[in-house]
């Protein structure tokens, strides 16, 4: 004789929100935390964007007024004029803002693992205003470029560990430093028209993130950067807007190169 009867009907699973409720509000969630970093990833510009050698800028170019993030708003928020004299500070109105929803956008697309997505989303952080830097100044500070590297390493090396082995990361490791070295090496065989040392150190991540997925991704990625970049310089030579001694800063589209590749690979 069965000790225990038919079992009871198994209570109904929560009604989960409609599939479109939580997208949503993840969504808004992700727009709300972009829209409060923004003001630090313009203070990273605004400081950052002078000349080699030169202190860090404190303040308004035009007036001196202190720009600082217990007073972010208006010059580190979108509008991005000075409390003072009205006068612009950093990148453009809205620019960071918009690059910043992007990247988050892509982090959405590229979606889990978390760790791997981690290591994205740091090196997000650091490159984001290095771009605008390098736009503004011809310039990749080593203040920004180290951190970016070394977080990559340190997150990547977590994902290994929980889950993904060591495979991935010494590729990861071994990209990064090779990708480094080739632009180093163009430095050191070609002077000004190769690439700076600031590329090879921001090509340090950007060669991590890339090799973690495989060489051929590494490959992809730089060949894309290349690419884009060849074919904005031919643009700006066509339309008169640089000769062909231009020096085109490469830090963005070695950005943009890396981030395709990841999201092809995906
Ligand atoms: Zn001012």
């Amino acid at each position: 004789m069965a000790l225990t009867g038919p079992r009871p009907p198994q209570p109904a699973p929560e009604s989960s929100p409609a599939p479109g409720d939580g997208g949503r509000s993840g969504v808004a969630r992700a727009a709300v935390a972009v829209l409060l970093l923004t003001p630090l990833l313009r203070l990273a510009v605004v400081r950052h964007a002078v000349p080699a050698g030169s202190i860090l800028r404190a303040g308004c170019a035009a007036c001196g007024a202190v720009v600082e993030l217990r007073h972010p708003w208006p010059a580190l928020g979108p509008t991005a004029r000075c409390r003072r004299c009205r006068a612009r500070t950093g990148p453009r109105p809205g620019s960071v803002e918009l690059a910043a929803v992007g990247a988050v956008a892509l982090l959405v697309l590229l979606g889990p693992p978390v760790a791997e997505l981690a290591a994205v989303a740091w090196w997000l952080g650091w490159v984001l205003p290095l771009c605008f830097i390098d736009l503004a100044v011809h310039r990749l500070p080593d203040r920004l470029t180290w951190p970016a590297a070394a977080g990559v390493g340190l997150l990547l090396g977590l994902a290994a560990l929980t889950g993904a082995g060591a495979g991935p990361w010494l590729r990861a490791v071994l990209g990064g430093a090779g990708l480094a070295l080739f632009f180093a090496a163009t430095t050191l065989l070609l002077g000004a028209r190769g690439f700076g040392l600031g590329d090879a150190k921001l090509a340090l991540g950007a060669g991590a993130l890339l090799a973690w997925h495989g060489w051929p991704v590494l490959v992809a990625g730089l060949l894309l950067a290349l690419g884009l970049s060849a074919l904005v310089s031919l643009g700006l030579l066509a339309a008169r807007r640089a000769r062909w001694s231009s020096h085109l800063p490469f830090g963005p589209f070695l950005v943009l190169g890396t981030l395709a590749a990841l999201l092809l690979s995906g």
